[in-house]
């Protein structure tokens, strides 16, 4: 909070902030109050670190300053103890003067001070924070763990970053709407969390896993430009860095083209991302879904670093390499990388064979260029034809380290995509600091769920295709969707929709929604898009994400203020928990197997 400090009515309490205690100051009579964060004991002085929001400050208790009550008060004092005190800001002595702190040069000598609350020994030093620390620790005590600096920063940090969004977007006519959590379900392709309807007993309301169909409304309801920083749900097994209920900004624009919402958001990102210190080249690149594939292996590629991915399966079309001409028969693709020059150990390159099967891959060829040929446990098998044509596409010299996978195309580059990403941090190649930017446009609509044996909207079934929509050939179709990627998150995403009623109805068709069922779940919209409605768009941003990505933070957990663990619990207050058995018969239900419900299901 360097600089600004908000207006402070003086009262009881304190007529300052602590980080407000500077040099100018000196020779006046300050009061403050706050927590003690340090204590000293210098033989007849004590020294307090005292802290609040914006800071801390050093008290000196001294017996020729400090009146008696006080002064025993500060023998007693300890950490976060909350204290209120009195006194003279003096000048340090140069050799006492604290570099460190913003308010280094100065310190109060108290007069009078009162506690006014006692603070038993906290779980956890808040002084010295060691990250050993165990995080179900942190977020039990999270109240505790919100007093260190990091903590106080990142929420700070969030709240300027939403309050840019607001300012950018009110300032564009966009109006803050807020819409049901209380609803119906919203395909965005998770599970839905339920909440029970006591006075519509067997209904349920589901918690929206995004405001989709009701920006969709606003738009056919006329608002033209909307945004809403909205709580989501989305009941997902505990993945990597998620959350059960997270926070979205969410924006809906009609009468609008991919180019108008791309120009929109890019402009608003870069106001946003500078509340961070994050500067944001305009224009930003745009990637097709395709080209992000092939020459990345993901569709959220990291392009602080190169190391792109070469096909090469015509390299190796007629190979004595059974492995390789096999699986080319069979409609695979053969995709590498170049590593460069590297000292690679063979354990570190076996490493990579594993790793490569654990993500879902037969296997990895390794190569080390040597003279003409290849140190590779395959190198036997290829002629020397294949290597010189290998290297050359791949630009391959002297001592570098390939890799090879052969496999079905989309899971050949995504394998190599994730070793890609993983050696771009343990190889060293970020630049610290790097910030790359892009739009990963022209995605496919929909995509073949092997599974089920069905077509699966790629993003949600309300986007648009890219002009005609073909039901007979659904895998041709293009979506109006682009997804914003930062440093390799996607950070972003949202479509043109659909805004004709027969599209939508065909695209429901497509997926496996007939006629009924569509009626049945979605008939207000379709009602809604015979009545007029606008060509519209819009995207949504995951705003943890954006802020944990600004702070640096590993989890977007610590950029929330009372998070769910990893695993999908909350330590603070022990939710989800049991409830009594009067609330379960009011609203009519019967808690079937599951651990803590089994004796209650007895009684029932
Ligand atoms: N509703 C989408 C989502 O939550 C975003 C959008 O299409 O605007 O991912």
């Amino acid at each position: 909070m360097a600089g600004e400090f908000p207006a402070l009515r003086a009262n009881e309490y304190r007529d300052a902030w602590c980080g407000q205690v500077l040099p100018d100051r000196v020779d006046s009579g300050v009061r403050v109050a706050g927590w003690v964060h340090r204590r000293r004991d210098h033989g007849g002085l004590i020294f307090i670190d005292l802290r609040d929001r914006t800071g801390l400050i050093q008290l000196v208790f001294d017996p020729d300053d400090t009146s008696g009550p006080a002064f025993e008060l500060g023998h007693k004092l300890r950490a976060e103890d909350v204290l209120s005190a009195t006194g003279q800001v003096v000048r340090r002595s140069d050799e006492t003067v604290n570099p460190k702190m913003a308010t280094g040069e100065v310190e109060i000598r108290v007069k009078d001070a009162e506690l006014l609350a006692d603070s038993e020994t906290p779980p956890f030093e808040i002084e010295s924070f060691s990250g050993e620390v165990s995080e179900e620790m942190r977020l039990r005590y999270r109240y505790l763990d919100l007093r260190r600096d990091r903590m106080r920063e990142a929420i700070e940090l969030r709240h300027r970053v939403t309050r840019a969004m607001r300012e950018f977007l009110s300032g564009e006519g966009f109006l803050e709407i807020e819409t049901p959590v209380l609803t119906r379900s919203t395909p965005e392709g998770a599970r839905d969390f339920l909440v029970p309807s006591r006075l519509r007993r067997g209904s349920f309301f589901a918690l929206p896993q995004s405001p989709q169909l009701f920006k969709q409304l606003l738009m056919v309801g006329g608002f033209e430009r909307y945004f809403q920083i909205a709580r989501c749900f989305r009941d997902e097994d505990s993945r990597a860095d998620r959350q059960l209920d997270f926070t979205q900004l969410d924006i809906e624009m009609s009468f609008v083209n991919v180019d108008d919402i791309i120009d929109m958001n890019e402009r608003m990102l870069a106001a946003v991302l500078a509340e961070g210190g994050v500067q944001v080249e305009l224009p930003m690149r745009r990637i097709p879904y395709d080209e992000a594939i092939t020459r990345y292996g993901t569709d959220k590629p990291d392009l602080r670093f190169g190391l792109e991915l070469v096909e090469v399966t015509d390299v190796f079309r007629e190979s004595e390499f059974k492995a390789f001409r096999g699986a080319i028969e069979g409609g695979a693709m053969v995709r590498a990388l170049n590593a460069g020059t590297r000292e690679m150990s063979r354990s570190d390159l076996d490493g990579l064979v594993s790793d490569a099967q654990e993500l879902g891959a037969k296997g990895l060829v390794w190569a080390v260029v040597e003279g003409d040929g290849w140190r590779s446990p395959v190198a036997k098998f290829l002629s020397e034809a294949e290597i010189s044509a290998a290297n050359e596409a791949l630009g391959a010299s002297e001592g570098a380290v390939l890799l090879l996978v052969a496999d079905e195309p989309l899971l050949s580059a995504e394998v190599l995509g994730e070793l890609r990403r993983r050696l771009g941090g343990r190889l060293g190649l970020i630049e610290e600091g790097a910030n790359e930017l892009l739009w990963v446009v022209d995605w496919p609509l929909l995509e073949w769920a092997h599974d089920e044996e069905r077509w699966d909207p790629h993003n949600h079934p309300f986007t648009s295709p890219a002009g005609e929509f073909d039901p007979d050939d659904p895998g041709a179709a293009r979506a109006k969707a682009y997804d914003v990627v930062w440093n390799g998150w996607e950070i972003g995403g949202g479509s043109i929709r659909i805004s004709d009623p027969d599209v939508q109805r065909k695209v429901f068709a497509t997926i496996g929604i007939d006629e009924a069922q569509a009626e049945e779940r979605f008939g207000f919209l379709l009602d809604a898009l015979r009545f007029g409605a606008p060509p519209h768009g819009g995207i949504a941003y995951g705003l943890d994400r954006i802020v944990a990505l600004l702070t640096r933070a590993e989890s977007i957990r610590d950029v929330i203020a009372f998070p769910k663990s990893a695993s999908g619990v909350d330590p603070l207050t022990a939710a989800p928990a049991p409830v009594d058995e009067r609330q379960l018969r009011e609203l009519g239900i019967a808690v079937r197997g599951g651990g803590p419900r089994r004796e209650a299901d007895g009684e029932s």
